[in-house]
């Protein structure tokens, strides 16, 4: 009621508590909120006290996934939804699933080597979401995506921004670096894998490495994993990982045969 008309009716003007409410981007989604701890982050067990609430260890977990930079379009990629075809996929499932439960206690990283749609990542990324539901950092990055980062760094003014890109890619407890051989192999291109490689290997650290380049070749003109990065690094990957050989069909084309056909 505007001021002049309360005094009129003899009111005291009240103060418009609406034009405090905060805009609605603003307000608490309250269907967000957790129903455990209330936001309040600690949950009350009745008869034995507090404890820290689920949903902080989930959100410490998210926030773990989103620093070790997964791809969104395997976010839902898990031991769980990965279905074995044949036993070589049965093998490598079982070998990613060792990993990921008695790391640190491993001696070698994996290399998951296949044609392409075989699981190779689907099971990588099972192995880091594994790890980082235990609190381990983890990594993952599409060698060609590493590579280009590592080139676009040296745009920039600093010379530490080869190292920002690095650093985290030399500290993770457990990186996936994803294809493998999949970059054309110049003399930069390899000369920066061994450094990666290396460094890895010297500081005794676990790496998942999927490749679609096999070690024999199965006609004249297909090139091996040691034709795309060289005998040394071919070497050295023995030494640093389980050599795991995956067979099958293209996955993806499951995918087209369960989707339903449009009508006219
Ligand atoms: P690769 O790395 O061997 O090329 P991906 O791991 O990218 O293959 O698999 C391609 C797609 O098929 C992904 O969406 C993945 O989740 C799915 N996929 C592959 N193999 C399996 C499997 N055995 N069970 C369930 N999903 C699978």
């Amino acid at each position: 009621m505007p001021k002049e008309k309360a005094r009129k009716h003899n009111l005291s003007a009240v103060p418009d508590l609406a034009k405090d409410i905060p805009e609605s981007e603003d307000l608490l989604d309250v269907s967000e909120v957790c129903n455990l701890c209330f936001g309040a982050g600690i949950q009350i067990v009745p008869g034995q006290g507090a404890r820290p609430c689920e949903c902080r260890m989930r959100d410490a977990q998210n926030r773990s996934i989103d620093r070790a930079r997964l791809p969104k379009r395997y976010f839902k990629c898990h031991f769980h939804n990965y279905k074995p075809t044949n036993p070589s996929q049965e093998r490598a499932f079982g070998f990613a699933m060792r990993l990921a439960m008695e790391y640190p206690a491993v001696e070698q990283g994996l290399l998951l080597m296949g044609p392409v749609g075989v699981g190779k990542t689907h099971l990588a990324v099972s192995i880091l979401k594994g790890l980082t539901e235990r609190g381990i950092s983890c990594m993952f990055y599409e060698f060609g995506s590493l590579l280009k980062e590592i080139q676009g760094s040296y745009n920039t003014a600093t010379q530490s921004s080869e190292l920002r890109v690095l650093a985290p890619v030399f500290l993770a407890d457990v990186l996936v670096l994803d294809e493998l051989g999949a970059s054309k192999p110049t003399e930069w291109v390899r000369d920066t894998m061994n450094h990666i490689i290396n460094t890895r290997y010297n500081d005794r650290r676990v790496t998942v490495f999927t490749t679609n380049y096999l070690d024999e070749r199965r006609t004249d003109r297909e090139e091996t994993l040691e034709d795309r990065v060289g005998t040394r690094l071919r070497s050295r990957l023995f030494e640093m990982c389980k050599t795991v050989s995956i067979a099958g069909d293209d996955f993806r084309k499951t995918f087209d045969r369960n989707r339903p056909v449009k009508q006219a």
